[in-house]
């Protein structure tokens, strides 16, 4: 079914929305920069600005784009020797601090290129414990959106106390699906999108020819039907955190939708209401689009 779907009306009413980009979106299978998605990425959000959304990103990518720029630094200083030894992993708090610059520089270019303004915000789980830290988080997005800068949220990685592998989802948040429903409760989005390596949310691992795309997700109907994959190939999360992160949201009244961010224009696609199979409900979590 392509066009328009009257039935989806919650695209009309929104203004604010965050857009949650994982590692898989920024970076390539070989872990380097995925360059043309970014930028598509950039030009759609570019657009949405200009017609007068608040567009508030979520992005990962930091950990994986340090480790990769280290692993380069120390492939072009080491012997032949040096490379037949057992080769030590780097510390994911060294590569997020190196990374994050390498991911900001990237978006700073992109944007600046678009005459778009963006701003980085560094985040932990447990500045959210503080209430005065809400109300400043809140203000200072608030002053941003006003002077039309897309803020970029991410964790802060480099400082936190929390340590790979990231098993323990009891805190505020434990990844950035999770930040990013955070925010859309605390920043009052009107709707927020999770952006995946896959079309949406499948009854099974996407790889397999008997999975569907579920369009309308149902917790009491779809929870006990559909079998998770494997996680994420480079980020934290992967399917069952986004499954879990929209629930969560959307319980609390924020639509949510998972799609992909390798299709350039999606995100104007859903504002814009195509491919639409099912009415929001309260009941309901979110919608995919193929
Ligand atoms: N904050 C991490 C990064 O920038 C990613 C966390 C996640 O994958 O959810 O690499």
């Amino acid at each position: 079914m392509n066009g328009t779907d009257r039935s989806r009306g919650f695209f009309k009413d929104v203004k604010r929305l965050i857009i949650k980009v994982g590692t898989a979106v920024v970076t390539r299978a070989d872990g380097r920069l995925a360059l043309g998605r970014l930028g598509a990425l950039c030009e759609q959000i570019k657009d949405l600005n200009s017609l007068g959304y608040e567009v508030i990103v979520v992005t990962s990518g930091a950990v994986g784009l340090g480790r990769q720029r280290l692993k380069y630094r120390r492939l072009v200083n080491s012997s032949f020797a040096d490379l037949q030894k057992p080769q030590v992993d780097f510390d994911g708090k060294a590569c997020a601090a190196v990374g994050q610059n390498n991911l900001m520089a990237l978006y700073d270019t992109l944007f600046s290129q678009l005459d778009v303004t963006s701003a980085q915000l560094l985040v932990t789980d447990s500045d959210f414990r503080d209430e005065g830290f809400r109300k400043q988080l809140d203000e200072t997005v608030k002053s941003l959106l006003a002077l039309r800068v897309i803020p970029i949220f991410n964790e802060n990685d480099a400082v936190s106390t929390r340590r790979a592998p990231y098993e323990d989802s009891s805190g505020i948040f434990w990844d950035n699906d999770s930040l990013a429903a955070l925010l859309a409760l605390e920043l009052k989005a009107d709707l927020l999108v999770l952006l995946s390596d896959v079309e949406g949310l499948y009854s099974g691992p996407p790889s397999d020819p008997q999975s569907k795309l579920i369009h309308t997700y149902i917790k009491e109907i779809h929870q006990s039907e559909i079998t998770f994959g494997d996680k994420s190939r480079v980020g934290r999360g992967g399917m069952t955190a986004k499954v879990k992160a929209a629930v969560n949201a959307a319980y609390a009244g924020i639509p949510v939708v998972i799609t992909s961010g390798y299709a350039p224009e999606n995100i104007m696609k859903v504002l814009q209401g195509e491919r639409v199979w099912h009415s929001l409900s309260s009941r309901c979590a979110f919608v995919g689009l193929c």
